[in-house]
């Protein structure tokens, strides 16, 4: 294993003093579609355009489950049908569930309808205005590949029209200012669905991911990404602690060390990314809004289909270190 910075050492020699046991309760399925229905649904709109949020809330008895997955990305299925799975078997935990659909088939981004154009989001970048307006002034070509290798039904990004929109290049204009309050008010409002009240509860990201073939690449992430001087997503994190025999697409990221400290006291084979705790720039990804609002954050990030198990594992350890009371 390697450290990637002074930090990390720190926490790991804490650690080795502090070894605690926990209960390990690996539960395995068969995991075909699970049958778990939503106990609400949320209809929320940008402009005339319809977006469903689905929660699904298991409770077995008088205790709680404190954790709130949220699956942001629809066509991120190999996640989101696993945690449904999960969460059935346990009877416990809350899962929200944004749904993007375009002819039936699951999206990376939400999809509407602006002055006749079909206007694309990502929803992991809708949490800050500034994170607002990269959206909806970027073409998403980039992503392509990302949005249609995952889901084969995925649609292709070359739909997105928001670069015909001359008005979008000007963040002032009253045009742009109109759809990004729209944005915004989607926003707070898929807010109030899944966050949390208490201060010791926790929101659980589940994303998937493909497989790394460059360092360097955009559309796909590792948690190569995290460290110094390699990706761009190091800007913002305080410490990345790898395991060399892990799968690189296979990693938490977490909001606060304790969440670290948890995990890693748990399973040193987990690779992990700490958020520094005032993360910039902030891009409007969920990640950096629970930072800067100190609200308790780990995102699962696994390889599609192939890391599926090790998907499995992650979340019911999740499960186990934040039992319901
Ligand atoms: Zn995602």
């Amino acid at each position: 294993m390697k450290y990637f910075s002074k930090k990390a050492c720190y926490a790991v020699i804490i650690l080795f003093v502090s070894l605690i046991q926990t209960y390990s309760q690996n539960q395995n399925s068969g995991l075909g579609q699970p049958a778990i229905t939503p106990t609400r649904s949320t209809e929320l709109r940008i402009f005339d355009t319809p977006f469903v949020v689905n929660t699904y809330e298991q409770q077995n008895g008088a205790k709680k489950s404190p954790i709130t997955f949220i699956v942001l990305h629809h066509f991120e299925q190999t996640g989101l049908n696993l945690v449904k799975d999960i969460i059935k078997q346990r009877r416990s935990g809350r899962l929200v569930e944004l749904v993007s659909k375009m002819e039936d088939k699951p999206q990376r981004y939400l999809f509407f309808k602006f002055n006749e154009k079909t206007i694309c989001v990502d929803p992991n970048r809708i949490f800050s205005e500034v994170g607002d307006w990269e959206t909806l002034k970027k073409d998403h070509q980039t992503d392509t590949e990302n949005g249609s290798r995952l889901s084969d039904g995925s649609f292709s990004t070359s739909k997105c029209e928001n670069k015909t929109i001359s008005e979008f290049r000007d963040q002032n204009n009253p045009i742009t200012k109109q759809v990004l309050t729209e944005i915004k008010n989607f926003s707070e409002n898929l807010k109030a669905v899944f966050l949390p009240r208490r201060n010791d509860e926790i929101v659980v990201a589940v994303h998937n991911n493909t497989n790394t073939a460059a360092l360097w690449s955009d559309t796909s992430i590792s948690i190569k990404e995290f460290v110094q001087g390699r990706g761009g997503d190091a800007k913002q994190t305080e410490a990345v602690y790898i395991f060399n025999e892990q799968d690189l697409d296979n990693f938490f990221i977490v909001s606060k060390r304790r969440l670290f400290d948890k995990l890693f006291q748990r399973d040193r084979t987990f690779n992990i990314a700490i958020q520094k705790q005032d993360p910039k720039p902030d891009d409007g990804a969920l990640s950096i809004f629970c930072g800067l609002k100190k609200i308790n954050y780990i995102n699962i990030e696994a390889q599609h289909d192939v890391g599926k198990d090790r998907q499995r594992e992650m979340i019911n350890t999740v499960f186990d270190l934040f039992p319901p009371r």
